[in-house]
Formats: structure tokens, sequence, C-alpha cells
């Protein structure tokens, strides 16, 4: 056979190098090593590590690790730029962005090869997806610049920002990080992963070469501790981090009760859910860029597969079949699918966790394939079956060309499956029927969902994590809105020391020596009255120190109880707002009828008028009411053949540590909120002034809140407020108290990466309707699910 007659019998690629030359040309012309782009300016290299390229092993270049006092430098050189930065107009700021596009689009070929070899990942993704993307993001902020100030009136930017990102999409994530930020009007100290470098520093050469004013972009390299400095320096206003779960919640810790703002997108174990009727063939290409796509290094991967088990075998028969074709090898040759994995570490750390899978029953599969080149990080999809849900490669995100697969009868089981896990990330879902696809993507718990599609991103569409994969969203609106804060929380003080909490609650005098022991107030747990596990009560006095009533003691099994009964009733968030609404307005008007007599209980507690505070709590429970059925979401319009409907949800169990003052509305103008977005709630009330919430429960029986919903718990709010801050059933926290408590309401929600706002003490006031009644709270009680749909296609 002549060769042309071969090629057709065998349909092999012949190889289709990309040169890397001008890549390297570019390091040359710096001599292959570098310093930080602080305030506009190369400082000189420093003490340096190499940058390798994964696929030979050679090093590319010298990268200096940034130390605590380079950062200081550019924490300050950041200050000094935020003032006129974030004082231009939104036009003047959206034209920089606008022109790091361009700079981008015309060097996108650069940046690719540079990419590819710092990374490892095959050039045709770099080229087709990373780049493109990157510009995709640097257009859509240039917009957000100039809109942003109609768009969200009355917020202003943090100041500094401190971003530290990982090493899978390493210009994306700089894209993804930098584009809002400046949109937003902040200025930044980007960290890149000590693997991949080398695009933020052509990325910086890119801001010298576009003019952008010094200062507003620092790139400092460096290791983990370099990302350090960056998280503890105290002139930084927020940080933005995306890496693993474990340095996240790290970081989480490090940042309690700094007030610094904080975004974290961590890791993730996303499902990939096939159905009996779905596209088989279509399912399979969709699962080879679920999986193999970078390698299987994407925070998203499709990892765990779930697929009916009436069409088990013939799909993985199809998926064997197809897994022999991908061509592993050199990421510069055009031909490629799956290219070198980051480094040699990630080689070993997926090796180790493929060991221990095998051990505990795991049977893989990997195609023979074209032999792996003889140097360079390279390993061969995967295909693991024969495990339980509790096999460490189930569990464990590996990040790694490994696919997982799992079979399931039923819609239910799928849905079981596929949440569980402690990440919450991304789904797919494939299927034919799209009354089966739409009623399974709203009870998945993850912030995107792809159906009959997957990967597929875009600048105006929200990106990002419920539960263990962090909280904050990246593009779109949502992802605006965590570079910016209401004005006048940038300005709030410390409350000054007449407002600091209460002694009273504590026991003042012999218990038992009360005229009003009848008084006692339960608990309320599950729809029910509870009694304290403890066996205690606590006193509540009047100001003048008399008794008015006692209090059930509650301790940490109560609090267990009330977060079980919460559970229960998560319910409440896919119960229609229509119906939320009503039982708000329902809350409003039988709180009404008791009018006078919450009134005085308030006067009681607290020797003050109570006139005006339950009138202030009725109007809030009908501004709630109002709010139910009407924060809502978006359907976004990316450049793909498809819509993205960005669903609000509610978070899930929130705990809420009320306030001391105001004992009603102190409580009410949270509830309310959270109640109105569906969340369950576990309500710590006033420690020194209980009484206005136990007598509420007798309200919310009489309007048809549902059992569990709401759950009150009263006794020592700091000592309650840790036992929810830990317990890993609570999916959202607000507190308020002192700093010190509500930095270990932080440190503690790290554990299962709860989402949390604590008021360090600063005078809020929540008789203010201006602020509380509109959108603060509501977001806060939100998370937002992108659900991308295909259309037109
Ligand atoms: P990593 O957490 O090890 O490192 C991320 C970054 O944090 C790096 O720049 C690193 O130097 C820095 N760092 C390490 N220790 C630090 C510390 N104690 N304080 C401050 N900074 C520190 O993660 P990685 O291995 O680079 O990236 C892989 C992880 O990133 C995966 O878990 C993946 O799922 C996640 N990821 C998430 C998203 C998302 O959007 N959710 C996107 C991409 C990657």
């Amino acid at each position: 056979m002549n060769r042309i007659a071969q090629i057709f019998e065998t349909l092999d690629y012949g190889p289709a190098p990309e040169s890397p030359d001008p890549a390297l040309a570019w390091l040359d012309s710096h001599g292959r090593k570098f310093g930080h782009f602080i305030d506009g300016k190369w400082t000189k290299p420093g003490e340096t590590f190499s940058s390798d390229n994964p696929a030979t092993g050679e090093s590319l270049a010298q990268v200096t690790n940034g130390t605590p006092e380079e950062v200081d430098k550019a924490v300050k050189a950041a200050r000094a730029a935020f003032k006129s930065w974030s004082a231009l107009s939104g036009y003047e700021r959206g034209r920089y962005l606008y022109a790091i596009a361009r700079a981008i689009q015309k060097h996108a070929r650069l940046f690719a090869v540079l990419e590819s070899l710092d990374n490892g990942k095959p050039i045709r993704e770099s080229r087709d997806l990373d780049i493109p993307l990157v510009a995709r993001h640097f257009y859509h902020h240039a917009g957000w610049a100039q809109h942003v100030a109609r768009e969200f009136p009355g917020h202003v930017p943090y100041g500094v920002c401190g971003q530290i990102i990982p090493w899978n999409f390493p210009l994306l994530m700089l894209a993804w990080k930098i584009a809002p930020a400046l949109a937003a009007g902040n200025t930044v100290i980007l960290k890149p992963a000590e693997f991949t470098s080398l695009t933020a520093l052509l990325f910086a050469e890119i801001c010298e070469r576009i003019g952008l004013p010094k200062g507003v972009v620092n790139i400092v390299t460096g290791m983990g501790e370099t990302g350090q400095a960056i998280v503890a320096h105290e002139g930084i206003d927020k940080i933005a981090f995306t890496g693993s779960t474990e340095v996240g919640k790290a970081i989480r810790a490090a940042t309690a009760g700094t007030g610094k703002g904080l975004s974290l997108e961590l890791g993730g174990k996303s499902p990939y859910l096939v159905f009996e009727d779905a596209d088989i063939d279509s399912a399979i290409e969709g699962l080879v860029d679920a999986i193999w796509f970078n390698q299987g290094q994407v925070c998203c991967a499709g990892s765990r597969l779930l697929i009916q088990e009436s069409i088990e075998e013939r799909f993985i028969a199809k998926l064997k079949k197809r897994m022999a074709t991908l061509r592993v090898g050199d990421p510069l040759d055009k031909a490629i699918d799956i290219g070198a994995l980051v480094a040699p570490v990630q080689v070993e750390r997926i090796r180790d966790l493929m060991k221990r899978g095998v051990k505990e029953g795991a049977l893989v599969y990997e195609p023979d394939g074209d032999p792996l080149p003889e140097r360079g990080c390279f390993l061969r999809p995967a295909l693991v079956t024969n495990v339980s849900p509790a096999n460490t490669l189930v569990e464990e995100e590996i990040f790694g060309p490994v696919l997982v697969a799992m079979s399931f009868r039923t819609p239910e089981e799928a849905v079981a499956l596929a949440n569980n896990t402690r990440y919450g990330l991304a789904a797919t879902i494939w299927s034919e029927n799209i009354n089966l696809a739409l009623d399974i993507a709203p009870r998945i718990k993850a912030g995107v969902v792809w159906i009959n599609g997957t990967n597929n991103f875009d600048a105006a569409v929200g990106f990002g994590g419920y539960k263990e994969s962090g909280f904050g969203r990246e593009g779109g609106r949502e992802g605006m809105a965590v570079y910016l804060k209401p004005s006048w929380e940038k300005t709030l003080a410390a409350a000054s020391s007449s407002a600091a909490p209460a002694k009273a609650g504590a026991q003042k005098s012999n218990p038992l020596d009360s005229d009003v022991l009848d008084q006692t107030a339960k608990m309320y747990i599950g729809g029910k009255q509870a009694r304290p596990d403890s066996g205690y009560s606590r006193g509540v006095f009047a100001p003048d120190g008399k008794l008015i009533g006692e209090v059930g003691e509650g301790n940490r099994k109560d609090i267990r109880n009330a977060v079980e009964a919460a559970r229960a009733a998560l319910g409440w968030g896919t119960t229609a707002a229509h119906t939320r609404a009503q039982v708000l307005y329902f809350l409003a008007e039988n709180l009404d009828y008791r009018r006078d007599e919450f009134a005085r209980r308030i006067k009681a507690q607290t020797g003050k008028d109570g006139e005006a505070e339950v009138a202030a709590s009725i109007e809030r429970l009908f501004a709630f009411a109002a709010w139910a059925d009407k924060y809502d979401g978006a359907v976004h319009n990316p450049p793909l053949r498809a819509v993205a409907a960005a669903m609000v949800e509610p978070i899930g169990v929130m705990a809420i540590v009320a306030p001391e003052e105001q004992p009603l509305l102190g409580s009410v103008a949270l509830l309310a909120p959270a109640l109105a977005m569906g969340n369950p709630i576990v309500l710590v009330p006033s420690q020194a002034a209980p009484l206005s919430i136990t007598d509420l429960y007798q309200v919310l029986e009489t309007s048809d809140v549902p059992s569990g919903v709401v759950n009150i718990v009263t006794g020592d709010a700091v000592t309650l407020a840790k036992t929810l801050a830990e317990h890993d059933g609570v999916d959202a926290m607000w507190f308020f108290g002192s700093p010190e408590a509500s930095a270990m309401v932080e440190k503690a929600s790290a554990g299962n990466v709860k989402q949390t706002w604590t008021s360090r003490s600063r005078a809020i006031d929540l008789f203010d309707k201006e602020k509380f009644e509109g959108d603060y709270w509501l977001a806060k009680a939100t998370q937002i699910k992108n659900v991308w749909i295909p259309y037109g296609a």
C-alpha cells in the first residue's frame, strides 16, 4: 500500500508541532530570570526558584520567591494607586481593561505557547480555550467598569485586593481575578502559583505596554509562604483565593476577625450523570471534555461518572473504546488530546491515591495506546470501577486524568449519590428528557449545572461553589458584587462602649429566689417547645435588676437537636416563593394583633418604650414578604448555543445569633430575609432580653411556619455560637457580638467553609430601613446556581 492509502486505513495523525521559539525568545529577552512587577516596575530578581516545562523537566526560567518585605512594597504601591484609580470614571477604567483585552488578543499565540510550555496543557486547549476566554473576560469587565456606578449604586470598591491563584489555568484564573477587581475600582497584588508564573509575568508586561497606571496591578511571584504573607498583610482589604480546599480553610482561619473581605473558589468532585435516555455518543464526547480536558486538573472536572444501571455496560464499553483513541504526548503537538501534568509531585500524588483506591477494591482500566513519552509528567487516562461511595477515589479530589464510575437505578438515587460529597462546585446531566433534566438540576447542590454539555464557561455567567467548594462567584453580576461593598459599611465605626453587650442574663441571684417561676420560657425546636438538655434555667432581668422571667440554658445538645430539626425542614427552600411570602405576611399580621403585649415585653426587658420596635418589626416582615417572590435570578446569553439560568437559591441551614439590643427587631430583621429566601433557621435571640423571641413562637405556630423552619435556642450567646460555627450541619451564620467572638466564629466556620457575616461590635442600626430592607441581607441569605441549558442549537 502506498502511504496515503495507509493513512486512510489507520486514520493516524501526523505530528503537528507548534514552535516554542517565540515564547523562548521572550524568556531570553528577560535573561530567563524574573523579579516581581511592583509599582509599574520590575524588581531585581531575589532568591529564585525554577519554573520547569513539565513535558521535558527542563527549566524555562528562574522566578523570584517573594518575601514579606516585597509583599509590603507591593501593598504600599497598590494603596498609593488606589486613590486615583478608584476616582477614574467608569469609562476611563473601562478603556484600560479594553486595552488589555485587545493586547491579549494581539499576542494570543505567544500567551498560548508560553502557557502550554509552563503548564503542560495541550496547545489546542490554551490556544482555543484559555486565551480566548481571558480576552473575553477583560472585554466583559471593560463593560462592567463602564456601568458599575449605575448598576451598583451606593457601592464602593474594597480598596487593595490580595489575589492568590492556582496553576491549572494560570492566565485564565488571573483574568477571573484581576478583571472584576479592576473594573470595580480596586487595585491588586496577585500571586501566581509557583509552578506557573510565566504568563502572569507576560501579562505584567502587557500592563506596562498599555500604560496601566503604576501600582494598579502588582504581580508578586513565590511559594505558599508568599501567599501567606499576602493573607496576613494588614494593608489588604480583601483576599480572593482560588486553590485547594485545604489552603482555603487555612486562609479562612488566618483572616478570621480581621474584617478583610474574602472569596474562596476551592476544590470539587463533580458528578457527571448519564440517564438511560441520554444521547450516548454525545455523553461520551462530553465526558472526554469533562475529565480529560487539561489532564483532569480542573476544579469542576466531571470526575464522578454516575450512570444509570440499564445502560452501564454499553456505556462503559463505548467509553473504553473512546479512551483508546485519546492521544497522550507533547503539549505543543496540535493533534494531542492529553498533555503533561503540571509537576512530578502531582504525578506522585495521583499514583498514591490510585494505590490507596486499588487497595480498597477499585479496578483500574487504562488503554494501551501509544507509548508514553520517555520523560516528562505523563499519565494515561484512567477509568476506575468497582468502587463503593467510601472509596478514596470516590471521595477525594484526584486532580488528574482519572474517572471514577458508579451506577444508579432511579433518579432519586442519582441525586443522593451526586450530593454525597463535601464539595459542590459543578454537575453535568445528560438526558434527552428535558423534564427529567430540569427536575434534577435544582436538586443538585452545586454552583454550576450543565445540561447536555459540560465545562462551558463565560465571563457573563457566574462560576463558584456550594459547600466546601467555597463562596463568592467569578464572572457576571455576582462576580462583580464580591469586589464591591456598600459605602456605609466601609465607614462603619465600631460600636460605642455604651452599646457594648449588657451583662444581663447572668445569674445575679439565687435561681430559686423568684416570684416568676411560672414564666420559664421553653426553647422551640422542630415545631415543639423544648426543655433545655442541661436542666438549667437562666434569669432574665429588668434594667433595675429585678428578675422578670427565666429561659432555658441551651447547650451543645440543644443546638444539635435544633440543627437536625432545621435540616429536616430544608424543603422550605423549595416551597413556592409566593407561599413563603404569605407565611411572612401572616406572621406580620399575627404579630400586629399582639402589638401591645410585645411592646410591654420590650419595655419590661429594656426599660425603653417598645412600640416603635414592634412597629418596625411588623414593617420588616412585610418588607421581606414582599421580597420573597421578587429577588429573582437572571438569564444569561453567553456566546455559545446555550442560555444560563442564574437561579437564586437559599444557602441551607442558617444560624443567627441576634444582637443584644432590640430584643424583637434584632431577631426579626435577620429572620425575615433568611426566611423569605427559603433558609431554615436556628436562632439564638438576645442573650440579655430573650423573652420577646420566646414569646414569638406562639406567633410562629399560628402563622403556618412549618415545623423546624424556625428553631429557637436560648442561653449564653457566645457558647452557643461556638457550637453553631463548628457544626457541619450549618451552612451559613450571621453573628452579632464582640470582635473577639466574631473572630472565634469565623475561625470555627472554616471546618465546612460556612459563609459567615459578623458584626465585630460595629454600630449596626437595624432600624435603618434604607440599609436593611433591601438586598443587603438577601444577598447574604442566597447563593446563585447557574444552570446551562442548550438553546437554539
Ligand atoms: P493550592 O491550594 O495548593 O495552591 C493555590 C495557591 O495558593 C498557590 O498560588 C499557592 O502558592 C498558594 N498557597 C499555598 N499555601 C498557601 C497558604 N498557606 N496561604 C496562602 N497561599 C497559599 O492549590 P493548587 O494545587 O495550586 O490548585 C489546585 C486546587 O485549586 C484544586 O483543589 C482545584 O480544585 C482548585 N481550583 C479551584 C477553582 C475554582 O474556581 N473553584 C479553579 C481552579 C482550581
